[in-house]
């Protein structure tokens, strides 16, 4: 069921819906309660599995909304593996969505955790088969082993788990057998990957060299990094020309002080030298970035250290969110809170110049000729009668641009494409849109 909302036709129709949560903030477990209430009203025929982070730390909460929910927590979330099955066998003619959902709840109970504490047969659901997505991924590490104060995933996640170096180059080689022209990698923790291979284990640079090495041609993209991992054995394997020039680093701020509140393992000198290494070895790479403002005794000399590390490191683009505080968790109950308003301040003023730096780095690329992955084709309705119709595409640049086609071309999702950006979208960037620039077929 796609976009559903207060808007949508009721679906009696749908016996089983599946959401997968967050508890990244506040407002992602929100978000969650929301969504239940709206699938439960607009599917009053359907049992509903609600799995990932929120739901392994609140799973109770959750199931208490109503008897026709289920949950698996996100550490058991390869369980849901069993769920076809389990449809087969259930009588459809008879169909009750809560005797459903009272038969999942028993699977969970039935079998204890493998290893309590951490994700259970966590690349089990991985697919080579992306139908809504049109970038393939490859989870490759889930769970982690640090203890941020203010971070709810690690306790939701459990500890890290890697999958081994064979599998991954197997799906790899599966991927690039199916046309896929670049992969994303992703991880919870990059630093903490530790793959099993031959009789040893294998850190990140050296899986990733493995990949490249067991490949042809499909590209390889990095979720998320850490300063830490930016090492010169990690920028000698990125230098390959199949890694993208794109990197997102998880900074949270710019002062000591509050790294160290944070229980961050790395200082703000770290950032820049990990980006000037990043320059160093890619071509005008996209760096980006996250900021928590308003953590816990943030004062302004320290949100003014984060401006300034945000500009010495010039990133291309900063994702900045305010504080919010998970139970559980140790920054929960420290003193010094920020008021919201504050945080909420310090976040705008980070995003403005945000958006002023990513119109500069769009600017540099006018004109230029540019290898990117088609994400998306859609004919625009009003004009999906005519057989000649545009069609619009949304295609990703090797350096993360967003670009929007609009072409008789018949070209295919998820391959890579050469284009030439024609202008930068200004007013779409301002808006916090998907679209970032124009551009052309080659
Ligand atoms: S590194 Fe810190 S913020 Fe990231 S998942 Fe681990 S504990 Fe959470």
């Amino acid at each position: 069921m796609e976009g559903v909302s207060a808007a949508s036709a009721e679906d009696s129709e749908s016996l089983l819906c599946i959401i997968n949560t967050c508890t990244v903030t506040q407002k992602a477990e929100q978000k969650a309660r929301r969504l239940i209430r709206l699938i439960l009203k607009k599917c009053p025929c359907a049992a509903l599995i609600v799995t990932g982070c929120y739901a392994q730390l609140a799973g109770k909460e959750i199931e208490a909304i109503d008897k026709r929910i289920c949950v698996i927590g996100g550490q058991i979330k390869s369980r849901l593996s069993l769920i076809p099955d389990m449809l087969i066998k259930s009588k459809t003619e008879k169909w009750n969505p809560a005797d459903f959902s009272d038969s999942v709840k028993t699977m969970v109970a039935s079998k204890p955790a493998a290893k309590p504490g951490f994700p259970e047969e966590s690349f089990k659901l991985s697919t080579s088969a992306f139908v809504s997505h049109s970038r393939a991924s490859l989870k490759i590490q889930d769970g982690c082993n640090c203890n941020c104060s203010y971070c709810a995933i690690h306790i939701a996640r459990g500890h890290s788990v890697s999958l081994d170096v064979q599998s991954a180059i197997e799906r790899v080689q599966e991927l690039e057998a199916k046309g896929h022209d670049e992969v994303v990698l992703t991880t919870v923790n990059i630093g903490q990957y530790k793959g099993a291979y031959k009789d040893g284990f294998c850190d990140f640079p050296e899986m990733l060299q493995l990949l490249l090495l067991n490949t042809k041609h499909i590209k390889f993209r990095i979720s998320s990094l850490y300063p830490e991992i930016v090492t010169e054995k990690f920028c000698r394997v990125i230098s390959d020309e199949r890694v993208q020039p794109h990197f997102h680093i998880s900074v949270q701020s710019g002062s000591n002080k509050i790294l160290s509140l944070m229980n961050r393992q790395y200082k703000a000198v770290d950032v820049e030298n990990a980006c000037r290494m990043l320059r160093k070895a890619k071509s005008n790479p996209f760096i980006a970035c996250d900021i928590i403002t308003g953590f816990p005794g943030e004062k302004d000399e320290d949100f003014n250290q984060t401006m300034e590390l945000c500009r010495a490191c010039d990133f291309a683009w900063v994702h900045a969110f305010p504080y919010s505080e998970r139970p559980g968790t140790a920054a929960a109950v420290m003193k010094e809170k920020v008021p919201q308003y504050v945080s909420g301040e310090r976040a705008k003023e980070i995003t403005d110049w945000a958006i002023a730096q990513k119109i500069k780095y769009v600017e540099a690329f006018k004109g230029q000729e540019m290898t990117a992955v088609l994400e998306t084709a859609r004919r625009p309705a009003a004009i999906s009668a005519n057989a000649n119709s545009r069609v619009i595409y949304h295609a990703v640049t090797d350096n993360f641009i967003h670009c929007e086609i609009i072409s008789n071309g018949k070209a295919s999702e998820n391959h890579a494409v050469s284009l030439k950006i024609k202008d930068v979208l200004y007013e779409r960037i301002k808006k916090g849109g998907d679209i970032e620039a124009s551009a052309e077929f080659l």
